[in-house]
């Protein structure tokens, strides 16, 4: 970032806000110690269809972030937030040939105004140079929030919720966070059925597995 803009619109901390005097990193150094790696190492093995990934466990400073971006209208923080993404999960995306984002169903769109997984995947691809797809997968449905609902009731909420067209060759699902894993699950299996060979999972974290059920 060059002088004047940094003066215009001094860097923030991505968790709490406060002002960064060193631009090192997105966060201050006491959000910088809430983030948890992610240990999984790629793999999800309660998610035999794919590879699923996600930099780190969802918690802390990031969860506060995601939080703000989500539903206090903040899709400034999609630039930051890809960006991170982008960073930690390079690897991850290099061997798809597509990114194609999980979407919110039109109603909800309206309602929250952007689409954050749409925006987060834009700004990843923006840093890979990996070719976006958005328009191979919608939403059909408009489910009650995954947050709501326990294990078995997650799975049949979001089955047959989304439709794909037109897939093709190796691509990598985004979305913000991973739970159970049902939502990718069923986005996947639309885009396989609709062509795709393989089909990737990323997000920027996972919930606990004590949280997991
Ligand atoms: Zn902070």
């Amino acid at each position: 970032m060059s002088f004047w803009l940094r003066l215009l619109f001094p860097p923030r901390c991505l968790g709490c806000e406060q002002l960064l005097l060193a631009e090192r990193s997105v966060w201050c150094a006491a959000c910088s110690v809430s983030l948890e790696d992610n240990q999984q190492n790629g793999v999800e093995p309660a998610f035999p269809l794919t590879r699923a990934w996600a930099p780190y466990v969802h918690g802390g400073a990031l969860a506060q972030a995601v939080h703000r971006f989500k539903y206090q209208q903040r899709s400034d923080l999609a630039r930051p937030l890809g960006d991170l993404l982008a960073a930690t999960s390079a690897a991850f995306v290099a061997p798809c040939d597509f990114v194609v984002p999980i979407p919110l169903h039109h109603q909800r769109f309206r309602e929250r105004g952007f689409d954050q997984s749409t925006l987060l995947a834009a700004q990843l691809c923006a840093n890979t140079g990996t070719p976006l797809r958005v328009e191979w997968l919608q939403r059909i449905r408009n489910t009650p929030r995954q947050v709501e609902l326990d294990h078995s009731q997650r799975q049949h909420n979001v089955d047959g919720a989304f439709q794909a067209q037109h897939a093709r060759g190796h691509l990598c699902l985004v979305d913000d966070v991973f739970t159970t894993g049902a939502t990718a699950r069923a986005a996947a299996d639309a885009l396989l059925h609709a062509g795709a060979e393989t089909v990737r999972v990323l997000t920027l974290s996972t919930m606990p597995k004590h949280s997991m059920s």
